[in-house]
């Protein structure tokens, strides 16, 4: 009998997606071959950069973070504690609407601000080009090349792309030195990110060229404003911190902690993402295109580092997206 695929047997990884192969002796797939964790000394070491950093910031703009505040648990656990860290820390709580988030992470966001006094701001966009955008990164083929696909979905990449760019941008703009983001140590496994000059060009050209590809035409509105870092620009080095990497990652104890500061579960049918409606279609429509779940790398990554257990991540990836809402999404995307 012909065998079908193995799973891993320490993460959540299949031998069914592309790329992905469990050794036959110790049941294990190459990344939990070859993972060694980080040691407690290196983690107290980023600790004491983050500390320098975040306690005495540059004076030199109007904001010392531009923070990535999407109102679900992550972010906005992370937004309290930074506040409660670094209580000093004057902050532009930033909320893309890509115009599928819920009101109740809306909601959350907003709630979150108030608490925290930080400034909230919600960055909106042309709808309807963007509705656009969505619909060219679901119908795209291998616009974001290599390890890209395992990260996140073309329709999640091209949103956080979006992101990125305008935050950095943002930063930039307001002479801000540290940008945060509440990404997993499953999504990054870089504590620091420094963006200089040259870096940020290529980060800019990468990212039009994905939207290319896609055959997106008016792309200017999703990248840095190219006058930001043109040759002979003012020179502005922004830091961009994960503390997820630093801190222990526990999103059960997060979620009880948020709870307990007022912030609602919006209670999706979807289970990876508390605050995008979106999510599940993205997920399915990268599942059907190249049979990578994507989430599943970051799940195994969040596994084989014990941050999270095996059948708890095995669960998320079961996907759930009821017809009514997955067709619901491609009427909207017009697809
Ligand atoms: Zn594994």
């Amino acid at each position: 009998m012909a065998k079908t695929s193995d799973t891993c047997r320490k993460c959540v990884l299949d031998s069914a997606t592309p790329g992905i192969s469990i050794n036959e002796d110790t049941g294990l797939c190459q990344f939990c071959e070859h993972f060694t964790s980080l040691s407690q000394e290196k983690i107290k070491e980023y600790g004491t950069r983050m500390d320098s950093l975040l306690k005495s910031p540059p004076e030199n703009g109007k904001y010392d973070v531009i923070f990535a505040l999407s109102g679900g648990v992550d972010s906005s656990y992370m937004l309290h504690r930074i506040k409660r860290e670094y209580p000093h820390l004057k902050i532009l709580a930033v909320q893309f609407d890509n115009g599928f988030i819920s009101d109740t992470a809306l909601e959350n966001a907003q709630k979150f601000c108030a608490l925290t006094k930080s400034t909230y701001m919600r960055l909106s966009l042309d709808q309807e080009a963007l509705q656009v955008t969505f619909s060219k990164a679901a119908n795209s083929f291998n616009a974001y090349p290599g390890a890209a696909k395992y990260r996140a979905s073309d329709i999640c990449n091209t949103c956080i792309s979006i992101i990125k760019q305008k935050i950095i941008e943002l930063a930039i703009q307001t002479k801000a030195p540290f940008i945060i983001f509440a990404f997993s140590p499953g999504q990054t496994d870089a504590p620091f990110v420094t963006l200089s000059k040259p870096i940020l060009v290529w980060m800019r050209k990468l990212f039009d060229q994905n939207l290319k590809a896609m055959g997106v035409t008016d792309r200017e509105p999703y990248l840095i404003d190219a006058h930001l870092i043109q040759p002979g620009s003012y020179e502005h080095e922004v830091v961009i911190i994960h503390p997820f990497l630093i801190w222990n990652y526990d999103k059960t104890q997060f979620k009880k902690e948020c709870i307990q500061q007022g912030w609602i579960d919006p209670n999706l049918k979807d289970q990876n993402s508390s605050n995008c409606l979106l999510n599940a279609f993205a997920i399915k429509n990268h599942l059907d295109k190249y049979h990578i779940h994507s989430y599943a790398y970051d799940l195994a990554s969040l596994v084989r580092q014990g941050y999270m257990k095996r059948e708890d991540a095995l669960k998320k990836l079961t996907i759930q997206i009821s017809d009514a809402s997955n067709e619901e999404i491609k009427r909207k995307l017009k697809l």
